[in-house]
Parts: C-alpha cells; sequence; structure tokens
C-alpha cells in the first residue's frame, strides 16, 4: 500500500467542521429552491465561481448566503446526515460540528426544533455508518456578548448533545475580551470552551483570548505561529489548536504551505488536530487535509497517525470513550 493509500486508511476524528460549511453543491441547490430563493445558481457549475474567494470577509459573504438558503428546521437533519457521511467515507469515526444557533433564530427559526434536526441526522448517519457525533455551538462574534448570552440560555433550556460554545465569525474588529463572562457561564454549565482565533485577525487576539477566555482550544491559531512566547504559553495552558489547513490557504489566513505554523505548533508542544473546516467550500475532506501535509510539508504517515490520536487526546469525548477510541484507532493502524 503507497503512503498516500495509508494516509486515507488511518483512523480520524474531526473536531471542527462547521455543519453549514459542510453542505454539498447540489444540496445548496436543493436549499435554494425548497426555500424558494431567488438566486442565479442551477448547476453545480454556477456554484464554481460562487465558491471561489478572494479572501476572509469574502468566504463570509458566501457563508451567509448560503445560511440565508436554510429556512426549515426540517433542513439540518439533511445536511448533518450529509456531512456526516462524508466525513465516514474518509475513516472518519467521531466529529465534533459546529452549528450557529443565532445565524438562524435571528431569522425566525426555533432553536430547539434545529437541535432535534441535528440529532435525528446524527442517529440516522450513525445507524448507517457508525459514525458519532456531538455538537459545539458558535456564538458567532458579530452579534455580541449579549446574544451569546441568549444563545447559553438557549442551551441551558435545551442541551441535547451540546457538549461545547465556541466563538467563530468575523474577527477583525471583535475583541475576545468582552466574552469573558460568557465563557465563564459557559464553563459553570458544564460545557467545553473553544474560540477561532488568530485567523482573521493578528496575534495581539490571541494574546487576548488565552487571558480573558482561558478556552481548551483554540480554533486555526495561525498567528500565533508568528509569536514564540505566545506558543510557549500555549504549549504551558495545555490549550490544543485545531489547525485547518486548506481553509487557512484558501482563506488567505497564510500566504502559501510554506507559511503555515502547524509545523512551529508541534515543534512548541502544542497538542494540533487536523480538521476540514468548511469542506465542499473549500474543496476539501479530512483525506485531503491530511494528504496535503504529506505533500507540502513532508508529514510522515506516523507522524499523522500522532496527529490523530491527538485529536482523539484533546476532543471532548468522556474520558473513557477517549481510551477505547484510542486503542480502537492503535489496533486498526497496525492492520493496516
Ligand atoms: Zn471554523
Amino acid at each position: 500500500m503507497s503512503a498516500e493509500e495509508v494516509i486515507k486508511a488511518l483512523p480520524k476524528l474531526e473536531q471542527h467542521v462547521h455543519i453549514v460549511g459542510s453542505i454539498r453543491p447540489e444540496t445548496f441547490l436543493w436549499l435554494i429552491e425548497d426555500s424558494g430563493m431567488d438566486l442565479p445558481y442551477e448547476t453545480v457549475e454556477d456554484l464554481e465561481e460562487f465558491y471561489d474567494y478572494s479572501d476572509f470577509p469574502h468566504f463570509l459573504v458566501v457563508y451567509s448566503t448560503v445560511n440565508d438558503s436554510i429556512t426549515r428546521e426540517r433542513h439540518y437533519e439533511r445536511i448533518t446526515y450529509e456531512m456526516m457521511e462524508s466525513q465516514a467515507a474518509c475513516n472518519v469515526q467521531h466529529v465534533e460540528a459546529l452549528f450557529s444557533a443565532w445565524d438562524h433564530v435571528r431569522r425566525g427559526l426555533d432553536y430547539g426544533l434545529i437541535v432535534d434536526s441535528i440529532n435525528r441526522g446524527i442517529r440516522r448517519a450513525e445507524r448507517d455508518f457508525g459514525v458519532t457525533c456531538t455538537i459545539r455551538v458558535d456564538l458567532v462574534r458579530n452579534y455580541g456578548p449579549g446574544i451569546g448570552m441568549k444563545v447559553l440560555d438557549l442551551i441551558e433550556e435545551k442541551g441535547d448533545n451540546v457538549v461545547a460554545i465556541d466563538t467563530g465569525g468575523s474577527e477583525l474588529g471583535y475583541p475576545p475580551k468582552p466574552y469573558r463572562e460568557c465563557y465563564r457561564r459557559a464553563r459553570e454549565m458544564g460545557l467545553h470552551t473553544v474560540a477561532h482565533q488568530g485567523e482573521g485577525a493578528g496575534k495581539d487576539y490571541v494574546w487576548e483570548c488565552v487571558e480573558h477566555l482561558d478556552p481548551e482550544r483554540i480554533g486555526h491559531g495561525v498567528a500565533a505561529g508568528r509569536d514564540p512566547e505566545l506558543m510557549k504559553l500555549i504549549a504551558r495552558k495545555g490549550i490544543a489548536i485545531e489547525s485547518c489547513p486548506v481553509s487557512n490557504l484558501r482563506t488567505g489566513a497564510v500566504g502559501s504551505w510554506a507559511e503555515h505554523p502547524i509545523r512551529r505548533f508541534i515543534e512548541h508542544g502544542i497538542r494540533v488536530s487536523v480538521n476540514s473546516d468548511d469542506p465542499p467550500m473549500f474543496g476539501t475532506d479530512m483525506n485531503n487535509e491530511y494528504l496535503q501535509l504529506h505533500r507540502n510539508l513532508g508529514f510522515t504517515v506516523d507522524e499523522l497517525f500522532q496527529i490523530s490520536l491527538n485529536s482523539v487526546e484533546t476532543s471532548f469525548l468522556e474520558p473513557e470513550a477517549k481510551a477505547s477510541m484510542s486503542r480502537r484507532f492503535t489496533a486498526e493502524y497496525e492492520k493496516i
């Protein structure tokens, strides 16, 4: 078996994938039709141009249009199911999926019904593909910490399968510190904590995030790679980084593979996972993420398997589930 075939066969865990960002082009066309939207896209080819981003703000505009196409709570069942089907095709065995509740509540959808719909998709996919999945709710910085608190109220009322919170969305102009109370409350509620940081803005926000939000994991963290002291602090505090390499190239968070900080993170003792973020929107999937690291940054199969094990170790699974998944991954790896 070639190295590339082994990499595809590796057991994997996805820590950072947006359910909306996982909508397949053909499913987006279905959503446009089912929602009666007037958009100039009729074929998958039409969407290629739509998905060609110039930068991170442009990506967010496209992402918002896709969000507009979700007009019924039941839409989430199909997109969650298909997200997990695609993950299973890359031998991903557990997914921690992101869902931006307020994006839909402000458009008039019911939070509780969406959570039910997501969980229906998860249960069907678990049965059909053997992949498990938990939910992380993104408070989305653009709405401000007041809405963040309202979203925490919603989670308090109905937390079915919701295990963590995050703050994503626009970064520049939205410093992390105002979310301090939201993170404190989330921890009190027994939720795990993550923050998208150092993707669309500089290292100052990463410092502020570490100091004031103290999350268990940071999404992307690219800007931290330019500051050895910051990387040392992140390693010392045991904060893990969810790296999303192809996404970082596509949004321009890094200019080239050579600039990508993932190796520097590992050299500084930071535990890193590799993730696909918004797979169809970036023309990627988990196999491709691992393959690109092999092809462009020289990661060996053993190094990639270690990243996969780290992803289990820093996941939000319960300790027993982590231990058994690690054992299963190792046994599977030895058999490849
Ligand atoms: Zn993300």
